[in-house]
């Protein structure tokens, strides 16, 4: 963990950007004047209790041409050199430049590989459907995107001694803590997490339990956990992990560039993301509208976030055009325990993206979302629950030519399928419920013998 910045080749290049250093720093979403240094321990504006985001010195950004930044970006891409082999470290500038490299915690996230959902996408009448597998991650989801960004802040608060930091604590719907317990076990940092109890993964559970984090299940859903930790934040020497805090989407936001980059810079029609406390979506678009200001891309993609109907208080406001702002409800039971959000906190983040990129909001039930999953899965996939409600707003979507045959979809996959043993296993049980099982594939239970194995075999 000891290469400076001046070892990158890269950036030894003589570009005039070198001269002026990159910064970034924190300002509220609703135009306050406040700005806040990038590792405040406020997560909410001061003047108004509004958001806060990350802004960057685009004016220093831009003294680097467009073109001088793809080609760094793809010289470090995937590459050994710590740690811009990261897919988020590897645009560091735009992320969180005064990082110290010595003091980034990262386990090479990013960089995961788009797969071209060919057979797939033909039986919906795509030719051009693309899934990008962000939860092919160290700890299987997207969340590890943000993380790495908040815990090297922290771990560079820490090292720097001006805050004193005992614990950093979430509110989980099961990624979020897996992500925080790994990254904190890493930087041997203490965490807490709060999960509702009995309303995620038993994978998911295992995670945090095996990284040493304190782990505490609580009889309540996950907005009762996230008012709880907002509170236990204002805490002195507490830090809080959840996407509340911007750090965590400036890593996700680089889904959005390097989707662009795996296409060799070019920008597709659209981008199909599921949505539960709305900062994911909210990455994405401010990744696409960073590089439009910078000058990389020259158009932006259409945006359609997908939701479990069983928790779609994102879908409701957007059948009403958004006027009257956000109503919570209670997040029903889903298979995607990711998003089972009724108070989601970003909603006035993802909002603005949505106007901004022409976007739409759909629904998945649950038989939707499990009949989407197990399609996807007999073209190759292994498709979280997550993934399964992008990919049935996907199918409504075409199928009421919203989008159309010929353009180019990326579907973001949040998770990796592995997380959710429960989910497939009751699928082929027939077992889930409100879901009517079109695609079973049960195990044949046969003697060990020969005759018995080959007539099975020829049966079929
Ligand atoms: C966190 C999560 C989401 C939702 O992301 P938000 O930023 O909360 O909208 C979706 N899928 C999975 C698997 C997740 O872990
Ligand atoms: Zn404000």
């Amino acid at each position: 963990m000891s290469s400076t910045i001046d070892s990158d080749p890269a950036h030894a290049a003589p570009v005039a950007a070198s001269d002026r250093r990159h910064r970034a720093w924190l300002r509220c979403i609703e135009g306050c004047p406040t700005t806040l240094p990038l590792d405040s321990t406020i997560y909410r504006c001061p003047t108004c209790d509004g958001l806060l985001e990350v802004a960057h010195d685009l004016d220093a950004l831009r003294l680097r041409s467009p073109a001088a930044w793809m080609k760094l970006f793809d010289d470090r891409y995937k590459r050994t050199l710590w740690p811009y082999g990261s897919g988020v470290w590897g645009k560091k500038e735009w992320v969180a430049p005064e990082v110290e490299d010595q003091n980034v915690v990262s386990l090479d996230e990013g960089g995961t590989n788009l797969f071209w959902a060919e057979r797939y996408g033909r039986k919906l009448g795509l030719s051009d459907l693309w899934v990008k597998q962000c939860g092919n991650s160290h700890t299987g989801s997207f969340k590890d995107l943000g993380m790495t960004v908040l815990v090297s802040v922290v771990n560079q608060l820490i090292r720097q001694g001006t805050h004193p930091i005992h614990a950093v604590v979430c509110a989980s719907t099961g990624d979020t803590s897996a992500s925080l317990a790994a990254y904190c076990a890493v930087a041997g940092i203490p965490a807490v997490v709060l999960l509702p109890r009995g309303k995620i993964s038993t994978a998911q559970m295992v995670q945090p339990l095996a990284n040493g984090a304190m782990v505490l299940a609580l009889d309540t859903d996950f907005d009762g956990c996230m008012e709880i930790v907002q509170r236990l934040a204002e805490e002195p020497g507490i830090y809080l992990a959840n996407s509340m805090n911007p750090l965590r989407l400036e890593g996700q936001k680089t889904i959005a560039i390097e989707i662009v980059q795996q296409f060799d810079w070019e920008v597709p029609d659209w981008v199909v993301i599921p949505g539960g406390n709305l900062g994911n979506v909210s990455a994405l678009g401010a990744g696409l509208l960073m590089m439009q200001e910078l000058g990389l891309i020259g158009k932006l993609p259409r945006i359609a976030v997908a939701q479990a109907a069983a928790a779609n208080p994102l879908y409701r406001s957007y059948l009403k055009g958004f006027e009257g702002g956000l109503r919570p409800v209670v997040a029903g039971a889903t298979q995607a325990t990711a998003i089972r959000i009724g108070n989601p906190v970003s909603y006035p983040r993802a909002v603005r993206t949505l106007q901004r990129f022409n976007g739409v909001v759909e629904q998945a039930t649950e038989d939707e979302l499990a009949q989407a999953a197990a399609r996807a899965d007999l073209a190759g996939l292994f498709t979280d629950p997550h993934t399964g409600v992008a990919l049935a707003v996907l199918e409504k979507l075409v199928a009421n030519r919203t989008i159309q045959p010929g353009e180019r979809v990326i579907v973001i996959s949040t998770a990796n399928g592995l997380k959710f043993p429960e989910f497939k296993i009751k699928y082929h049980e027939g077992a889930l419920a409100g879901v009517r099982p079109l695609l079973v594939n049960r195990p044949v239970e046969l003697p060990p013998d020969y005759d018995a194995v080959r007539k099975a075999v020829f049966d079929r």
